[in-house]
């Protein structure tokens, strides 16, 4: 028999958007229900960039493949906090301009940077966002001199991070992740969280929807069916779960019809001096020159990633891992200008994602990799490893300038870690799944509250785009009460 249970609103979905609709709900009186898919873990409690977090709190391990001419693997988060958990933490404010290009092109109102700046102040003050205050690791000091030497502006970017003094002196510092501010703040509040529950479809009833259905786990470790009546719900399973969620539910019209990413391609370029130390984390070091096209940054540099971007035809494999320390993978992310698709298969429990890379998106992200070379050799790189699979190794930025005027399909690996837009607001029925404050268009009670609504991409990290809007659109439904 399923466990019943009642509430007056229900989230679905801990990550940023569900987390700060939780917190925020609950702590204006509402009766609040919040489910997530995964576990609860307390921060630090899995190793980062490890393969058992990858196991733990990552969808699929953290390996999901888009279907298209060339394979992009995107990553999502699955845990009690969702990609806040896991991911690189930096607190990107989004470019003024992108916002009133959304406000124009989709009918949107309120949606300014002077509009949304309270919302990130509430976010700095309420969550913790500082800059690193140990000092640049080596890999940024690298992108630096590269910059420098290319007259490209850069940047230190933020993070959700919260630094405090010790008795000793010295600094302790903690990832202000959801699951170690705004989960607790909602339970502090009165908010039930209910973790290890899928929720697999919406139950409607003409234009509302009533329930949701699923599985839960239960005392015992079992899993069990759940129904779970509700007066509203808030679907915040972020950029592909929020559509594919909806269209098992029968709810179709604008619903992942365009999701969108910022495509992203490493290399691993290797220097005559040490530049890795790997307990630094992610570098926090951006190109800015480029921006919102093109993003140039450092990824982090364990043995084990390093190993990964080696993979390949690479010569001397062994050899060059041996000197790990001397090598450092860089990132480019682009504006992807591509709209995939997501969409549920009957019997079949995953989501299932298309997403073509157009020509102008190779053409972006071949500029943006010979960009990237030319800043790990102004910076004294002696070699990158060729992003084309079995190209040879590359001494000059000349070698891949070819590549500007596109990257070939299927013999580049193409990853994605900022999804959205799959469900877009916007002043037009006709073509956004909901109105410009995340009011599902088709069922009157359903809100959406997540990356899902952006319109297009940010072109720059989304965490803190997607928390001001999601503040910024419960505000609302509570002044509309
Ligand atoms: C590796 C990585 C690094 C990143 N680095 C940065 C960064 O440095 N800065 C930045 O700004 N952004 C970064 N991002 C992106 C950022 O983390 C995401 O944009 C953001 O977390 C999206 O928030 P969200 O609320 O839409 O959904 P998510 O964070 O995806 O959370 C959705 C949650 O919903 C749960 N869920 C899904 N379906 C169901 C269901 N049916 N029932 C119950 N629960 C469900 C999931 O388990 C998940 O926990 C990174 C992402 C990744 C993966």
């Amino acid at each position: 028999m399923a466990l019943l249970l009642k509430t007056e609103v229900l989230v679905v979905g801990s990550g940023p958007g569900g987390a700060t609709s939780a917190a925020l709900l609950a702590e204006a009186g509402q009766d609040v229900l919040l489910v997530e898919e995964g576990r609860r873990y307390r921060v630090g409690e899995v190793e980062s960039y490890t393969l058992s977090e990858m196991d733990l709190k990552y969808r699929n391990g953290g390996l999901t493949p888009a279907m298209g001419p060339t394979r992009v693997t995107y990553i999502e988060g699955r845990c009690v906090g969702g990609a806040s958990e896991i991911n690189a933490a930096l607190y990107h404010l989004p470019l003024p301009e992108t916002l009133d290009d959304w406000t124009a092109r989709f009918d949107l109102d309120e949606l300014s940077f002077a509009d949304l700046e309270p919302r990130f102040r509430a976010i700095e003050r309420e969550v913790g966002v500082s800059h690193r205050q140990d000092g640049l690791s080596p890999a940024s000091r690298t992108l630096i001199k590269g910059a420098d030497r290319l007259g490209w502006r850069h940047t230190e970017i933020e993070r959700f991070w919260r630094y405090s003094p010790k008795p000793d002196g010295s600094l302790s510092d903690r990832r202000q992740s959801m699951s170690e501010t705004l989960v607790p703040r909602a339970e502090a509040a009165g908010a039930r969280l209910l973790a290890q529950t899928r929720i697999r479809r919406l139950v409607l009833d003409g234009r509302r929807a009533v329930a949701a259905i699923g599985t839960t786990v239960g005392r015992d470790g079992r899993e069990q069916p759940v129904e779970i009546r509700f007066d509203r719900v808030v679907l915040a399973c972020g950029a592909v779960q929020t559509p594919a969620l909806l269209r098992r539910s029968g709810v179709t019209r604008n619903i992942g019809d365009s999701l969108r990413m910022h495509p992203m391609i490493r290399i691993a370029a290797r220097f005559p001096d040490k530049v890795n130390e790997p307990h630094w984390g992610v570098p926090v070091q951006q190109v800015e020159e480029f921006k919102p096209h093109i993003t140039l940054g450092c990824s982090h540099s364990a043995l084990p990633h390093i190993a990964l971007w080696l993979a390949g035809d690479v010569p001397d494999k062994r050899a060059r891992l041996a000197e790990w320390e001397h090598i450092a993978v860089f990132y480019s992310a682009v504006a992807g200008q591509t709209l995939g698709t997501v969409r549920s298969l009957p019997f079949f429990d995953e989501a299932f994602v298309r997403y073509r890379l157009t020509r102008g998106d190779m053409a972006l992200l071949g500029d943006s990799v010979h960009k990237l070379s030319e800043l790990v050799f102004a910076a004294g790189a002696t070699e990158v490893v060729n992003p084309i699979e079995g190209g040879p190794l590359v001494r000059h930025p000349r070698e891949l300038v070819g590549y500007r005027a596109g990257l070939p399909h299927g013999k580049v690996n193409v990853t994605a870690i900022h999804l959205f837009s799959s469900c877009p607001m916007g002043g037009n029925p006709q073509r956004s799944a909901t109105d410009p404050w995340g009011q599902l268009y088709d069922l009157d009670n359903v809100m959406l509250n997540d990356a899902s609504i952006l319109p297009d991409t940010p072109g720059v990290n989304p965490q803190a785009t997607i928390m001001a809007i999601a503040r910024r659109n419960v505000e609302r439904a509570l002044e509309r009460g």
